[in-house]
């Protein structure tokens, strides 16, 4: 693949810097070779950022709009080119890594279209007190916004911050995971080449030191994906300077299946919200909770799913390698506390994980204090409980210290349980909804994190709403007339 040279270009001559080697996960193979950036480079990225961001937000909306569409057709018509980058930095399938291709490029062409209607100056109503005042709310761009992305979605999953601040006026400066910078890059390069405004999408490469330097760079906004560990880290740093911060962190999403769902979609909806992306997605399902009636005939049909699922290097398989090696120890002892502790294994185990690829397991009566069902695992990997009633189900899922996401199966009850599970997001009778919704917000509480990307909250995220009242005529009321009384 390619070696791409693209250090910010005053931050000094390449050979005398330290670089490091993307690797594709599936061969160990070399994909890239990039900088290490340091400290000073990332304040002189910010400093370059800061420029372009008064050229971006002078523009206006109309004059951003068709920057923004240039970039969406830029990346179209290269997309078999990112994509193909995709696969080799992550080793996920082909077609995974165009769908992501895909639902980043419609986040970018709906946050370019709402955000004139979304961010636009209105006039408030002052209310009857203030009836002599005209009141207006703005919203207006932050200047540099820092995004700090991870390595499963490297296309998607920044753009969700990306695209948005761009939409609502700001510059960005963003670092990729050290396993995806070159896709990082792609996106850097063809936001210039497209855009044609130099700064606006920086990016600098490297490992935790260069996104705690972008923290510390005096960025405006702090936007970060990635491990619930990290995110308090940056929460910590960032305090330092009161740099406000969106937090976007791990799952543990639980899956209900109530007593009448559809059990053929519900065990199709656990599979594949288990397995695909070989279980490396913030909002895979991991926990299935079924009601006690159905549960036997359920976990029958999820069985035979995930046992057709194949992984492998090529793109017939289902699914891919691991991409960060050190996730495959994590998966190991998941499964390795589970079946210790009472659970079973109906389908992989232990030895479903090598050295670069975990395969399907599905664990049942796995101990609700197991690391496998407190802990993200983030592998294709799935615990099923049975549960008396939906109650109990609901009581159980919540017990989580994350809440990102949630999956509901039912037949009449959906929406009522949907409301119920403490989560961000909860696709009711679906499991692939809200990365596909521009317009909804995403996001999580407890230690998911918190503050919300996509839709019109995900626009706001990246402004400060900026109020206006002015006096509408000579007030009758002054502070002597108040004091008095009169
Ligand atoms: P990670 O926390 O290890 O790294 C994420 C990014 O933070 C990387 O770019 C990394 O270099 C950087 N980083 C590491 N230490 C840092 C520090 N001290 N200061 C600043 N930056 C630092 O996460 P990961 O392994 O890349 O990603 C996987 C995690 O991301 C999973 O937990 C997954 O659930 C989560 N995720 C969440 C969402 C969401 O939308 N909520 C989406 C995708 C992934």
């Amino acid at each position: 693949m390619t070696t791409t040279d693209t250090t910010p270009s005053d931050a000094g001559p390449i050979a005398e810097r330290e670089r490091f080697d993307s690797l594709d996960p599936a061969t160990g193979a070399v994909v890239g070779t990039h900088p290490v950036h340091s400290a000073a480079d990332v304040d002189r990225a910010v400093a370059r950022a800061r420029i372009a961001s008064d050229t971006w937000a002078d523009l206006d909306f109309d004059g951003r709009a068709p920057k923004l569409a240039a970039w969406k057709a830029l990346i179209t018509s290269r997309a078999d080119e990112l994509a193909e980058l995709v696969r080799a930095e992550t080793g996920k399938p082909t077609g995974d890594a165009m769908l992501e291709i895909v639902l980043a490029v419609d986040h970018l062409a709906w946050a370019t279209k709402h955000a004139p209607k979304v961010l636009k100056r209105r006039s408030v109503n002052p209310g009857l007190l203030m009836s002599n005042m005209g009141a207006t709310l703005e919203y207006l761009p932050f200047g540099v916004i820092g995004v700090i992305g991870p390595w499963n979605y490297p296309v998607f999953t920044p753009m969700g911050s990306i695209a948005y601040a761009l939409a609502a006026g700001n510059a960005v400066v963003f670092k990729p995971s050290e396993h995806t910078p070159g896709v990082g890059e792609w996106l850097g390069r063809t936001a210039a080449e497209a855009m044609g405004i130099p700064g606006l999408l920086e990016v600098v490469t490297g490992f935790g030191e260069t996104g705690g330097a972008l923290v510390q760079a005096g960025v405006d906004k702090v936007a970060f994906t990635g491990s619930t560990a990290t995110g308090k880290k940056i929460m910590a740093a960032a305090s330092e300077t009161l740099t406000p911060v969106l937090i976007e962190c791990g799952g543990k999403d639980a899956m209900l299946v109530d007593a009448d769902a559809d059990l053929d979609a519900a065990a199709d909806a656990a599979a594949w919200g288990g397995m695909s992306n070989a279980g490396q997605t913030c909002v895979g399902v991991e926990r299935v909770y079924v009601h006690t009636d159905v549960y036997d005939e359920f976990v029958d049909k999820v069985v035979a799913e995930a046992s057709a699922v194949e992984a492998g290097s090529g793109d017939q398989a289902d699914i891919g390698p691991i991409t960060m090696p050190s996730q495959l120890e994590v998966i190991r002892g998941h499964i390795h506390d589970a079946l210790a502790r009472g659970g079973r294994a109906l389908v992989g185990g232990e030895d479903a994980v090598d050295d670069r690829y975990a395969r399907p397991t599905v664990l049942v009566d796995v101990p609700e204090d197991s690391v496998a069902v407190t802990d993200e695992t983030f592998g294709p990997t799935l615990t099923i409980a049975r549960v008396r009633d939906m109650d109990e189900a609901v009581e159980k899922a919540n017990a989580s210290r994350y809440g990102l996401g949630s999956t509901v199966y039912s037949g009449e009850r959906g929406p009522e349980l949907a409301r119920r599970l403490r989560s961000g997001m909860t696709a009711v009778n679906s499991v692939i909804s809200f990365a596909g919704i521009p317009s909804l917000p995403f996001g999580g509480v407890g230690d998911s994190g918190f503050g919300r990307i996509h839709g019109p909250d995900g626009l706001r995220e990246f402004t400060r709403p900026k109020a206006v009242a002015r006096q509408r005529m000579k007030a009758p009321l002054t502070l002597t007339t108040f004091h008095r009384g009169s």
